[in-house]
């Protein structure tokens, strides 16, 4: 397999993850991002979209998909690819010469080899919350058991279940009405936490009797052997337990927050986050550097514009790295006449 070669490799699309390809592209390096999420944003995406942030310097309030977006516009002129759905599992030091580089290898099995790997990992990777009570659901992963919808099309013509309250729910309920043999919402009450306009979408479509709605139930048990079957579920309050045959069963109950891997890549830790100078921004290990919420360091600040300061720092070093012996250039953005002429400024 080809493995891809890049200047910076960056864990996390959040906010500092892409004001890092800005400050890097500045410098005429390349980057990869790679997220496990399926999509980019980090926090500000997953967690809050639409909150106002009111204290990004010079603009007097955006949401936090707006700042995304806006950030997303500001890279555009440079070199960088994203992979989501991936976690990045897996550090190899590949040479232990003066400058080093690295492998680094994913869940899906992708390689990368880096100069330089900035981890911008944000509170470590966000995990799909397990059904509770179910012992192992991951045995049936991809075997009718899934957490996210990466593509529609597995769902077509299939007897699927939806588990869920929230925002998720209700929008792929709603989304998969058409494609799906069928589709039963299943939530342990007759309420829900999502938007009002998408769960009256969906109560409409349970009146034309495109969407079974199951109510108050709790799942008990799966059932298949190499690939699922169906359900056992309990109504939550008569407590009897009634079978369900299902193609898929999609599993929609919020995210947690999880280190992950990184506590295995033996760097130094502090509070659960990784300790960084605060010159480079670099770990204790040359080569990696940590930036945004994922750092330590005295007087840190979870906050983004620290992030964006901490990264712009630590791109100089990756730039000493990528270009050993050279003086790392200075310029102010203004007088830029390369990025000017990437997107199409003229005087
Ligand atoms: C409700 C709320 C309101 C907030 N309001 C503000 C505000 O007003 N102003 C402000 O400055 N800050 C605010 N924050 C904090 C701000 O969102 C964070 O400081 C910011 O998101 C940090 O950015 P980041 O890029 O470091 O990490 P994150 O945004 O956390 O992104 C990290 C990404 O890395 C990914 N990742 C982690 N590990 C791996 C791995 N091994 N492989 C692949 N991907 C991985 C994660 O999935 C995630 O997408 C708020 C936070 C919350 C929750």
């Amino acid at each position: 397999m080809m493995k891809k070669e890049t200047d910076i490799l960056i864990i996390g699309a959040g906010p500092v993850g892409l004001f890092t390809v800005f400050e890097a592209g500045l410098l005429g390096l390349d980057c990869v991002l790679i997220d496990n999420l399926d999509k980019i944003g980090g926090q500000c995406s997953e967690l809050y979209p639409e909150k106002p942030i009111y204290d990004i310097p010079g603009v007097a309030n955006q949401t936090a998909q707006e700042h995304v977006d806006a950030l997303l516009e500001q890279i555009k002129p440079f070199d960088y690819e994203v992979f989501l759905n991936e976690r990045v599992e897996k550090i190899d030091e590949i040479s232990e010469e003066d400058i080093n580089s690295w492998k680094v290898t994913t869940s899906e099995g992708k390689e990368f080899i880096a100069k330089s790997i900035f981890i911008a990992a944000g509170a470590g990777s966000f995990e799909p919350r397990r059904p509770p009570n179910i012992e192992n659901p991951d045995r049936f992963l991809e075997q009718g058991v899934s957490y996210s919808v990466r593509s529609k099309e597995k769902f077509r013509d299939k007897n699927l279940l939806i588990f869920g309250g929230g925002d998720s729910a209700l929008d792929w309920t709603v989304e998969l009405s058409d494609i799906a043999k069928s589709i039963k919402l299943v939530h342990r009450r007759d309420e829900f936490r999502g938007a009002p306009n998408t769960e009256a979408q969906m109560r409409e479509l349970v009146n034309e009797g495109k969407v079974e709605l199951k109510t108050p139930y709790v799942i008990e048990n799966l059932i298949g052997k190499e690939k699922v079957t169906g359900v056992e579920l309990k109504n939550f309050e008569t407590k009897v337990i009634e079978e369900v045959q299902a193609d898929e069963l999609l599993f929609l109950f919020g995210l947690n927050k999880k280190l992950g891997p990184i506590s295995e890549w033996g760097l130094d830790m502090s509070n659960k986050k990784i300790s960084v100078d605060t010159e480079k921004f670099e770990t204790s290990t040359k080569g990696i550097f940590a930036v945004g919420d994922i750092n330590d360091y005295p007087g840190k600040l979870d906050l983004i514009l620290c992030g964006f300061h901490e990264t712009t720092l630590a791109v100089q070093e990756a730039y000493r790295r990528s270009n050993p012996g050279e003086r790392v250039p200075f310029g102010y953005t203004t007088s830029n006449t390369k990025l000017q002429k990437k997107l199409g400024v003229t005087d």
